[in-house]
């Protein structure tokens, strides 16, 4: 059972309790900047509502929460004018995930070539 920790820093962040520079908000999700950018676009989406990761969301949300978080993603990648050269969206999920944060939230990442997807190790 993976328990949503409310203290988590995005759960303060939609609080109001940490700041943010927000991108986007709309009735259920929030768009705002990696406080550590690894690219020149690098924003986070999340829902607000209390959901640990993307596969969490993905089966317990409702669909109207779903549809807005899919198009708040959407519209990020237009407000950032990074459709026409590409980007990249990334959810880590929990320890082999490496997710540091146990809020859901998708990395739209662009303005530069990404590189490869995954180092291999192997
Ligand atoms: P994860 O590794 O969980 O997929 O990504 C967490 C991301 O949250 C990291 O890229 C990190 O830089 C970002 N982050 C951590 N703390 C804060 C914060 O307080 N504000 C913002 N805007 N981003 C944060």
């Amino acid at each position: 059972m993976r328990a949503y920790d409310d203290q988590n820093i995005f759960a303060k962040i939609l609080r109001g309790e940490i700041p943010n520079t927000t991108v986007l908000e709309t009735e259920h999700s929030l768009a705002f900047r990696d406080i550590a950018p690894a690219a020149p676009t690098h924003v986070l989406v999340i829902p607000k509502g209390p959901y640990v990761c993307f596969d969490d969301f993905a089966l317990n949300a409702t669909d109207e929460e779903i549809v807005d978080f899919t198009r708040a993603v959407g519209k990020v990648c237009e407000l950032e004018g990074v459709q026409d050269n590409g980007f990249r969206v990334i959810a880590n999920a929990m320890s082999d995930g490496v997710q540091e944060v146990p809020h859901l939230h998708v990395h739209v990442l662009g303005g530069r070539n990404m590189g490869p997807m995954v180092v291999r190790t192997g």
